[in-house]
């Protein structure tokens, strides 16, 4: 029987995505006949942003054994509870998605259904009353979960961090490097195909060397070096829907106090992100190139600056969309090169990590079964429109008429799974997860309620409790939110007294 494996992976890029999927294979495919490549170039710098994540980074963090207090202070990192969003549904408003529940499910009935109910009845407090995570963080709070006390609410603490990207690339090169890859410097220069099969046979570097494969890894960032250039599998575009094109990013000096959480305030075309580090604030402006200039992008990022600029201001362009084969022939692209969300909700490193875990799922061999190939990619190009729904969602329940730009977006068509989404919430609160899609009920809930969709009923088993019986519920729960919020400790002693702070 022909030997079918796959004997020589080529990772093509060293940004996040490249390290981050040179680091996963390292560890998951434990074979010494498999090696593993890493070609990058000092001559095409990385995209230098991507600070902010979502709780699932955990998991990939917990798969390569890493010690995360380890992790904290090689990357500068501070912990990080949900996101404040500023002035997105009016002029005014904040409010914070949490990575947390609000108060406690009951009779199998989401809790704000049975908020609702009491609100109904004008007894309620606001939603946030009933969640320890937005709580803990307005109060720059934070401490991690505490699985001793079932019953609290400190149980079901769940976050994530804000970290130097660089550093966590290099940090997971380490680990790569220990564990067998063999890293490459150079730009390639040209990508030899099979005359038959058309896969990617070759890469020629600009110093002549050629470097041969089984399975190439595109991480080449939005230059899509072997899945676009070479392959031409095409991109599904979203930018009606989601019409900023380009960021302006710049850190400045860290703030005495640490936030524990991101914060995305709406400007007049497009966003701006403050992520606080221990070394240092990331700040960058999300703008739509139709409605504002980058001239008057940079000045409006200057201007919201909080700290002394260190850095120079990095320009970005980019599109909304997929590839429409993210898998195509030998070559898989992952990270930019497979796609780009606006990282309005921290999502695009978690977008790596799920490839990575989808492709070990479905790790070919030398016959690179189509099926297997088209699975990958329906999966991948679903897990995207999912996400991306929810980015939209930010930008469509608005009532700001300030600018062009939010008339625009308070005014465009919206894709229709998202459009039912809305209206089945508007009707009668209930919120869907679509199979094991990235966001759950209590993400949708707080940016639909935080954005001012208001249902006009609720879950009818909210009624089943009595009136007595719920009065004691929502006050119990309020009281034992305040007192688990009591006792946490500040974000920042917090960091100190673990010793996660850097040297
Ligand atoms: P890149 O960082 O661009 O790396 C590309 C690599 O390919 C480089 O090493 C380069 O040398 C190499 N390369 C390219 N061409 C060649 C060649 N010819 N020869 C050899 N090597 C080559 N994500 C989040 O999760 N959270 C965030 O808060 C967040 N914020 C973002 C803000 C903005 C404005 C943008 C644009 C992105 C943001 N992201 C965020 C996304 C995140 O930055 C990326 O997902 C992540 O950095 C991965 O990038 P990459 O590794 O795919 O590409």
């Amino acid at each position: 029987m022909t030997d079918l494996r796959v004997r020589n992976i080529v990772i093509v890029g060293g940004g996040t995505a490249g390290w981050m999927t040179a680091a996963a294979m390292s560890k998951l495919l434990r074979d010494d006949a498999i090696q593993i490549r890493l070609i990058e170039s000092d001559a095409i710098a990385t995209v230098g942003v991507g600070e902010a994540t979502i709780p699932h980074i955990l998991y990939f963090n917990r798969l390569l054994g890493l010690d995360e207090n380890d992790f904290m202070r090689r990357t500068n990192a501070t912990f990080k509870a949900g996101i404040e969003f500023v002035d997105w549904g009016r002029k005014g408003d904040s409010y914070i998605h949490p990575f947390g529940p609000y108060g406690f499910n009951m009779e199998a009935v989401h809790f704000h259904h049975f908020w609702l109910r009491y609100k109904h009845l004008g007894k309620a407090a606001p939603l946030d009353q009933y969640s320890l995570m937005v709580r803990a963080a307005r109060a720059r709070k934070f401490q991690r979960p505490d699985y001793e006390r079932p019953n609290s609410p400190l149980s079901k603490i769940s976050y994530a961090f804000q970290f130097d990207a660089g550093l966590y690339a290099r940090y997971l090169r380490d680990i790569a490097e220990a564990a067998g890859v063999t890293r490459t410097e150079g730009t390639i220069v040209h990508v030899a195909q099979n005359g038959e099969s058309g896969h990617v046979q070759s890469l020629t570097l600009a110093s002549g060397e050629t470097v041969g494969g089984d399975l190439f890894i595109d991480c080449t960032g939005f230059r899509g070096l072997l899945i676009e250039k070479t392959l031409r599998s095409g991109f599904i575009d979203w930018s009606h829907w989601l019409p900023c094109d380009r960021a302006v990013a710049r850190a400045c000096e860290r703030a005495p106090d640490l936030l524990p959480y991101t914060r995305a305030t709406a400007k007049s075309a497009g966003w701006q992100w403050r992520i606080p580090l221990q070394s240092r604030t990331g700040n960058g402006h999300v703008y739509c190139s139709d409605f504002l200039s980058d001239d008057a992008a940079l000045d409006s990022l200057n201007r919201d600056l909080d700290g002394a600029a260190i850095s120079e201001p990095n320009l970005l362009r980019f599109k909304a969309g997929v590839r429409r084969k993210p898998w195509s022939k030998n070559v898989v692209a992952i990270g930019l090169a497979s796609g780009f969300l606006e990282p309005l909700e921290s999502t695009s490193i978690h977008l790596i990590q799920s490839a990575i875990a989808r492709l070990m799922d479905n790790f070919p061999d030398k016959s690179f079964n189509q099926p297997d190939i088209d699975y990958y990619n329906r999966r991948t190009v679903t897990e995207y429109e999912q996400v991306r729904d929810f980015i939209i969602l930010h930008y469509k329940a608005t009532e700001r008429s300030d600018s062009a730009f939010w008339n625009h977006c308070r005014t465009m068509d919206i894709p229709n799974t998202l459009a039912d989404r809305i209206a089945i919430f508007k009707e009668n609160a209930r919120l869907y997860r679509h199979d094991d899609e990235l966001f759950n009920e209590v993400s949708w809930l707080a940016v639909m309620h935080g954005q001012h969709i208001t249902p006009q009923r609720y879950h009818p088993v909210a009624d089943i409790l009595p009136e007595a019986e719920l009065d004691r519920r929502m006050r119990e729960i309020e009281q034992v939110t305040a007192r688990a919020l009591d006792s946490m400790p500040d974000h920042l002693s917090f960091i100190e007294r673990n010793g996660l702070n850097v040297a």
